[in-house]
């Protein structure tokens, strides 16, 4: 089992002048293997972040929405992928890799979607507050706070903009599935990574701009500035796009299924060549943007940010690695804290219905997020989720830097656990 020493993961001091120090680095995920310290200048991950700009985070980004809402099983999905691939390719990241896996589904009814409920019977607590379920029911994520309605929109007609309504035209047929992923190889431990990750694919007959585009466009800006031609880094890190998450995370499942037993193998024997370097941590990104707050009791979502707005960094307190995921946890706050120029982080415990799931057994797993999953966005704080409203017109300045902040805690916390330097 993988464990995190937390005494060892201690937060860099942060000064004004670049001072060399040592600081003790990724070892700290790989328990049983022996003790390094790596020199590392206190300014590489300041360095790092000062090459991730609003401005290319929001390029990448806008180059998303021409697909629509890369909806998996579709010419629209499998143009994304070719794009995404060849910004990888551009970025000069190492080993741009495809991986196949096969979706056949049974055909399903359609979902039936539960009625927002603001019956003033409903909107009441027990001892009779004026604090509402809308009907959902007691208990769940948000006992607290008014919830709105949720669900996939997949109504085409719902979508206002005839452009983006013909983009997203074609419906989804059963067959090969594919997902993209390259790799930064480390100087000192190829044979070891970690995994950052987000999906390509959405679906609401949108731009699926913030679900998950925003996540998309943050692991392709870090592949940018990690693979520049002046950085190298001790260990691995791989940049993993994957597909078909909204459909039931079948593309991080399908590459679990084939590539865990491939860890730490060196192949060919003597080439110090790892297909497959073993997995140190896997960091999920998915809706980077919206923070606006909780509905209101008639369940409209405010147009604007709320004032404290923040990046929900997310666990899973039920895993069998939850001590160590949530010192990596913690470790990405503490980056955030140093790093991030406008926007907190915060550490909650229920990391869930993303790619970084089917991971959390396996090795230390957290996501990053705009909201916390199970009580924000569960109970309906992002309107744009799955809706017609996922496109670029809805989103402000302040959304995008939200989701460039979670960009920054991610870019500093990695440079950190892999040893990242840049030369002078
Ligand atoms: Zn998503």
């Amino acid at each position: 089992m993988l464990s995190i020493n937390s005494h060892c993961c201690r937060k860099q001091v942060h000064t004004a002048k670049p001072v060399k120090f040592f600081v003790l680095l990724g070892f700290c995920a790989i328990g049983s293997i022996s003790v390094t310290a790596t020199e590392q200048t206190s300014d590489t991950a300041a360095n790092l972040v000062s090459r991730l700009t609003l401005a290319s985070y929001k390029t990448t980004l806008k180059g998303l929405t021409q697909f629509g809402d890369r909806r998996q099983g579709t010419a629209r999905n499998r143009d994304a992928l070719s794009w995404i691939e060849k910004q990888l390719v551009q970025a000069g990241c190492d080993n741009v890799e495809r991986m196949s896996f096969n979706y056949n589904p049974e055909p399903r009814a359609p979902r039936v979607r539960n009625p927002v409920n603001n019956h003033p019977d409903n909107l009441k607590t027990p001892t009779g507050g004026a604090v509402g379920r809308n009907g959902s029911g007691p208990g769940g994520a948000s006992v607290y706070g008014y919830r709105a309605d949720t669900g996939v929109n997949r109504d085409t007609a719902a979508q206002p903009d005839e452009r983006i309504r013909a983009l997203n035209a074609e419906l989804p047929i059963n067959g090969v599935r594919q997902q993209v992923y390259c790799t930064k190889i480390g100087s000192s431990r190829p044979d070891e990574m970690y995994i950052i990750g987000a999906h390509f694919d959405g679906h609401g007959v949108n731009e699926a701009v913030n679900d998950d585009g925003s996540g998309t466009a943050l692991v392709m800006e870090l592949a940018r500035i990690f693979n520049a031609p002046d950085v190298t880094t001790e260990r691995s890190i791989r940049f993993a796009l994957w597909n078909n998450e909204e459909t039931g995370l079948n593309g991080s499942k399908a590459y679990i299924q084939q590539r865990q037993k491939l860890q730490g193998i060196e192949s060919p024997a003597g080439s110090g060549e790892f297909p497959e370097p073993r997995w140190l941590g896997m960091i999920q990104h998915d809706m980077m943007l919206w923070d606006h707050g909780a509905p209101r009791a008639d369940g409209t979502v405010s147009a604007e940010q709320r004032p404290e707005a923040d990046v929900n960094i997310e666990f899973q307190s039920n895993s069998d690695l939850a001590t160590d995921s949530m010192q990596l946890a913690f470790i990405f706050k503490a980056a955030a804290d140093s790093y991030n120029t406008d926007y907190p982080a915060t550490v909650g415990p229920h990391m869930t219905n993303t790619d970084s799931t089917p991971f959390m057994n396996i090795v230390p797993s957290i996501s990053l997020r705009e909201n916390e999953r199970g009580a924000h966005t569960g109970a309906g704080w992002n309107p744009t989720w799955h809706t017609p409203l996922d496109v670029w017109a809805t989103f402000s300045d302040k959304d995008f830097r939200l989701g460039l902040n979670a960009a920054q805690t991610t870019l500093s916390a990695v440079s950190q656990l892999t040893g990242a330097e840049v030369e002078q």
